[in-house]
């Protein structure tokens, strides 16, 4: 039987965006490996997707549409057609909306597929028809989203390939071993060349071993540290005055905002010494080019806005723009900007707007009810805060839930309609990389498994049998995808490589400050815009730059961090994990509490209980605790994880999730339960 090498790209939620070829066989994938199209990534893919086989044709995948037959959350269904599970998909979402209005329908959807013709497109079209409830989509990102625009506009960072221009890179926030692990070999190319490398970040990370310089924060502090730093470079006469008063706006008003943290100040509250802080301003004062690569683990807290805003504010104080190599990078999605509107054909309703974060109360207290929830590409119960209650709202006999998803997720086990969904290797998708600056157009390589289908193949037949569909609708996979792709403005030149490569990739061409300047309505910087600090008093009653203090206490005194692994994209490929949870402890801590690597401990606050194991650790800086993101109920004693312990509070700017401000106490289960 002769194999075919077909290219395709990932479009996972991962800053890298890798491209792929695929070798299949009769329709089936029988290897999958990097391929050079990207730049960045050159080749080399992780290991979760090396052996997407697994994920594609293992037990767990679901193969037909099914309707419930068993209690709620039982996860006993029967299969049935497509027919079938469309009809009364289609009937019930209308029967509730005739009932109680479009607004009693809500969507929730993430980052599971990533790419614009599964999200974002026709399943947008549809609930916006429906009159659905605005799902604010902000779990990530969303902080780290309106400080990068509210300081620079659109404008993108440096690009991860200028790093070995770089003589300091710092990573703040950043685990590269996890997300985004092409900047890897980056940093080894750069300290190989010279450069020095700090870490900004609780864990003592892999790169942090070999850093020049670790600073192990205290969860939540960051904005304290980087206004430190300004304040220290205004007055050691480090700041670029001269590029301030040429690229800048709210000078003044950010230096008045830094001035109130001193070194010694600070120190006390990232818990870090004076000299540390000291050094490392000092480092990156004298460092050119200096970069930070700024990560998402910063933004999870209730300053999860400002710290950013403080961090990506550093370069332009001290001056760091101007060399290749100099600056920031953030997200660069922005490279490939489009417009996704001529496509979804509908404007959005004037409707109700639900916090993901807050799912669970949603569910459980909003007025009007919600009476039906329609979930796709997202795992609510394995990733959103408050985990009790989310499973309580999903529990109600009152709610219908439709679940679409590629495999048998924790959420799915409460579906009263299950729809088998495709993977990017059975479906049509046009993805942009946020850490990579490529476009990537995928294109189905393998035969579908089972009955599963496309997003947009569902959403399309879902307005036709709801009567949504008009005339006009694009529907047919090409014609989206070159609509979407020539709402970015590309060159013919662009446009052509797209077709004949799958890819486009914009390699690194330009330095920040000499080609590239702020894309703000005035090209300047924003240092202390007042859109974002109306939106801090609006959502935490402080301005920008605030920092509100730690909200642990004394019965729960210790931050847990739920950081991303190599292991699993979030919550996706949880079903192929089959070690244990294991939460980690400071030897400090754990010494107090009588713990010992392999004991079976109970962490816990007011929100809930996670029972797991211990593994005692110096990777830790004391007063945090460490549990996987995205584990699902089968990794734990008690099926609860992190999430359990979450608050369902928001970050100071984008309404994001604040993961990092669980604040939880650890005790030694003394007779634990057989597993
Ligand atoms: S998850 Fe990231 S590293 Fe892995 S294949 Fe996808 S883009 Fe590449």
């Amino acid at each position: 039987m002769s194999t075919r090498q077909v290219p395709t790209a990932c479009p996972l939620d991962c800053p890298d965006a890798c491209t792929l070829t695929a070798s299949v066989e009769d329709g089936r994938l029988t290897r999958l490996d990097g391929d050079s199209r990207n730049g960045l990534t050159a080749g080399i893919v992780c290991g979760k997707v090396r052996r997407f086989d697994r994920h594609l044709y293992g037990a767990e995948r679901i193969a037909s549409p099914a309707i419930r037959t068993g209690a709620k959350g039982a996860g006993e269904f029967r299969d049935v057609s497509w027919d079938e599970a469309l009809q009364h998909v289609s009937a019930r979402m209308l029967e509730v909306r005739d009932r109680s209005g479009g607004e009693a329908i809500l969507p929730f959807s993430y980052g599971g597929s990533n790419g614009a013709l599964t999200e974002g497109t026709l399943d947008t079209r549809w609930f916006r028809r429906l009159g659905a409830s605005h799902l604010e989509r902000t779990i990530c990102a969303a902080a780290t989203s309106r400080a990068q625009d509210g300081l620079y506009g659109m404008m993108p960072g440096v690009d991860v390939r200028d790093y070995v221009h770089a003589s300091l890179i710092v990573l703040w926030g950043f685990n590269p071993s996890a997300s985004g692990i092409h900047l890897v070999p980056v940093l080894k190319a750069a300290r190989a060349a010279g450069a020095q490398i700090v870490v900004v970040d609780p864990r003592r990370i892999s790169q942090a071993k070999s850093a020049d310089q670790h600073l192990a924060v205290r969860p939540g502090t960051d904005v304290v540290l980087a206004l430190a730093v300004a304040r220290w470079l205004f007055e050691h006469g480090h700041a670029d005055e001269a590029f301030l008063a040429d690229h800048a706006t709210g000078v003044d008003a950010f230096r008045a905002r830094a001035q109130r943290w001193t070194l010694e100040r600070a120190a006390e509250v990232c818990e870090l010494s004076v000299a540390e802080i000291e050094t490392f301003a000092r480092r990156f004062a004298e460092a050119s080019p200096a970069v930070i690569r700024c990560g998402w683990g910063l933004e999870r807290n209730r300053n999860g806005g400002s710290a950013v805003a403080s961090v990506l504010a550093l370069p332009a104080i001290a001056g760091k723009f101007g060399p290749r190599g100099g600056g920031f990078t953030m997200s660069q999605s922005r490279t490939f900007r489009w417009n996704l509107g001529p496509v979804v054909a509908e404007p959005e309703p004037e409707v109700r707007s639900i916090n993901m974060n807050r799912l669970g109360p949603a569910l459980l207290e909003q007025t009007p009810p919600i009476e039906a929830l329609f979930v796709y590409n997202a795992n609510p119960l394995a990733t959103v805060p408050d985990q009790a209650a989310v499973r309580r709202g999903l529990a109600r006999e009152d709610l219908f839930t439709v679940v679409f998803d590629q495999v048998h997720t924790d959420t799915a086990k409460w579906a009263d309609v299950l729809l088998p969904a495709t993977t990017f290797l059975e479906h049509h998708d046009l993805t942009r990389g946020y850490g990579a600056t490529v476009l990537n157009r995928i294109r189905p390589v393998v035969s579908a498994v089972g009955l599963a289908r496309p997003n947009y193949a569902v959403f399309a037949e879902l307005l036709e049998r709801t009567g949504l569909a008009r005339e006009t609708d694009v529907t047919d996979p090409d014609a989206i995808a070159v609509a979407i792709a020539s709402s970015v403005a590309l060159g013919p030149e662009d446009g052509a490589a797209l077709v004949e490569h799958s890819t486009l990739d914009r390699p690194p061409s330009a330095a920040l400050f000499r080609d590239r300047f702020a894309e703000t309505d005035d090209g300047k910087i924003h240092l202390c815009p007042a859109a974002l600090d109306a939106e801090c008093q609006a959502t935490a009653g402080v301005p920008l730059y605030s920092y509100q203090p730690d909200p642990g206490s004394e019965d729960y005194p210790l931050a847990l961090l739920s950081p991303a692994t190599a292991k699993l994209t979030n919550s996706t490929f949880g079903q192929l994990r089959s070690a244990p949870a294991k939460v980690q402890i400071h030897p400090r801590d754990a010494e107090t509490r009588d713990i010992r690597s392999g004991d079976a401990v109970v962490v816990f606050n007011t929100l809930g209980t996670v029972e797991c194991d211990a593994e005692v650790t110096e990777d830790l800086t004391p007063g945090v605790l460490c549990l996987d993101k995205g584990l699902w109920e089968r990794h734990t004693r008690n099926g609860n994880t992190s999430n359990a312990l979450c608050p369902t509070t928001l970050t100071d700017l984008g309404r994001g999730a604040t993961f990092n401000d669980a604040r939880v106490q650890v005790e030694r289960i003394v007779t634990p339960k057989p597993r």
